[in-house]
């Protein structure tokens, strides 16, 4: 089999993920982030800087990290991994999660991707977040809970909502299931996702983390669509 970049499909000499050009137009997150967002900020406030956003919107989440600005070789890569089947791709974008969410990785206990109701998940027989997790969980040492929280509630894709609709589309669809509650208490929780845009999701997801009793719930993502709340 010829080694392959993972987002174009051009050939490349060695195994580890992309060619030369898709490294290039990879826009990884850098420079002074807000610590709850991982959004840009225009001053470097030093590490645990908050952004006006994070204090007037505080989300149900500790604090958040992404790889890279959801740009088109992102789309890429989640793509493959979310409707191509590509499962190979998981490793490699686990590889720059562990590095891009090292800080948040150092205090987890408990590594759980954000699930899908188990209608879509009948479809799409496949979670893309929990594969991301298992190798997160994979290469840091950390646990994997892959099923710590569940998605009570079926939701309409959040695609085409505004933020007020998303956040309405997803309330209370999360629970923690009584078995875990156990688990969560008092833990710290780094949740993993493949892609956060208005950040609707993975904020219910982590409240109902927190009201089961988690002592801190993070979120780890591959792709960040920037401006998203
Ligand atoms: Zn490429």
């Amino acid at each position: 089999m010829p080694l392959t970049c993972h987002a174009c499909g051009t050939r490349v000499a060695a195994p580890g993920g992309l060619c030369p050009a898709c490294w290039a137009g990879l826009e990884l997150v850098a420079g002074p982030v807000c610590d709850v967002y991982d959004t840009p900020m225009t001053q470097d406030a030093g590490p645990g800087a908050v952004s006006a956003r994070a204090m007037e919107h505080p989300p149900g989440w500790n604090r958040a990290r992404g790889v890279t600005v959801f740009s088109e070789v992102s789309q890429r890569l989640v793509h493959a991994l979310k409707y191509r089947d590509r499962h190979e791709v998981a490793p490699a974008m686990a590889r720059m999660m562990v590095h891009a969410g090292r800080d948040l990785l150092a205090d987890a206990d408990l590594i759980a991707p954000v699930p899908l109701h188990r209608w879509r998940l009948w479809t799409r027989r496949y979670n893309q977040s929990a594969l991301l997790a298992g190798e997160v969980a994979r290469l840091s040492g950390k646990r994997l809970a892959p099923d710590l929280a569940a998605r009570v509630r079926r939701t309409r894709s959040q695609v085409g909502l505004g933020q007020s609709e998303r956040n309405r589309n997803v309330k209370g669809a999360f629970c923690v299931s009584p078995q875990h509650t156990g688990s969560v208490m008092g833990r710290k929780v780094l949740l993993i996702d493949d892609v956060m845009t208005s950040g609707a999701t993975a904020s219910e997801c982590g409240r109902a983390l927190h009201a089961a009793g988690a002592a801190e719930v993070d979120v780890l993502v591959f792709a960040l669509v920037s401006g998203g709340a």
